[in-house]
């Protein structure tokens, strides 16, 4: 079941083959065939594999976990529902929407001020709550959708995500580390030339390269953690500089890393809140006013990155 998940969709299969052949080379051509002291063998392999087990756990619980959906109370009534389809003046659709939004805590507006309802999944978007064109689901606190991972990032696994992010550039350091030794002593004579040499050094440009790329994409990523923005407010330039739900970046990483020490660095959810509802920054304690600041960016499905 793991395997059908992970060879849905194409980049998600091309990632495995390429790590699968890294893995081999690491472990095989480097560890086993090349690294003569013993010690040396244990402490790399020990290493690799906790960093490795690390990434795969998390990987698998950000790719796993369902995105967390508006709660039942945020969908209108059978009969509102039904009022809502049958008449098409802009203004009765507001007036059934926002009588419906009336106790809930929804302060962010569409751009002309209304009530945002997402008539695919016949439900009021929570604050941070955006339709996914691809997983066709409203999504609570929308980051992005990933097409390596083959699911969206938001609430319920943004966590895991950075977890992901943070141990793959772990893993990705450490191995290219260790094979750029290796490649050295064999570009220098130090260590006789073998067939495993070819592929040492193919696993340090690879791991060079991966190495690159996440710590670019880690670093966005934790500076949206730290300001607590999203993928999706970071491209509204207004939501950017007024973002009402920055606590101050301690506060920021608690909401995502929650308040338990001991769950920070593994993939178990500890984030806080519930996806829906969301404190504001002190400088702001006006929600009405938070809600013109807080506009979401237009609908556009053009927020697929990693
Ligand atoms: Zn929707
Ligand atoms: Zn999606």
């Amino acid at each position: 079941m793991i395997m059908t998940f992970l060879m849905r969709g194409k980049p998600a299969r091309s990632c495995f083959w390429l790590l699968a052949t890294c893995y081999y080379i690491f472990v095989v051509e480097l560890c086993i065939f090349t690294v003569q002291l013993l010690e040396a063998k244990v402490t790399f392999l020990v290493i690799f594999h906790l960093l490795f087990l690390l990434c795969v756990w998390c990987y698998l619980r950000t790719v796993m976990t369902p995105p967390a959906v508006p709660p039942e109370k945020f969908r209108p009534s059978e009969s509102d529902k039904q009022l809502y389809l049958s008449d098409e003046r802009p203004q009765v659709l507001q007036e059934i929407l926002i009588r419906t939004a009336k106790d809930l805590p929804i302060y962010t507006k569409d751009p002309k001020g209304d009530v945002r309802y997402c008539a695919t999944c016949q439900v009021l978007k929570p604050d941070r709550c955006h339709h996914c064109p691809v997983c066709n689901v409203c999504i609570l606190k929308l980051d992005h959708h990933c097409v390596f991972l083959n699911n969206c990032v938001g609430f319920s696994n943004y966590k895991f995500f950075l977890l992901c992010l943070t141990y793959a550039m772990l893993l990705c350091i450490f191995t290219s580390a260790v094979s750029l030794h290796f490649s050295i002593l064999f570009w220098t004579h130090q260590l006789p030339n073998s067939p495993s040499k070819v592929p040492i050094i193919v696993l340090f440009c690879l791991t060079t390269i991966f190495s690159i790329i996440l710590f670019l994409f880690s670093l966005g990523h934790f500076e949206l953690a730290l300001t607590n923005g999203t993928s999706r407010e970071d491209n509204d330039e207004t939501a950017e500089e007024n973002n009402p739900y920055n606590l101050g970046f301690r506060k920021n990483l608690r909401e995502v890393f929650g308040n338990e020490k001991k769950y920070w660095f593994l993939p178990i959810f500890s984030s806080l809140g519930d996806g829906f509802s969301f404190p504001m920054g002190e400088a702001t304690e006006d929600k009405e006013k938070n809600a013109a600041i807080a506009k979401p960016p237009s609908e556009s499905p053009s927020q697929f990155k990693l």
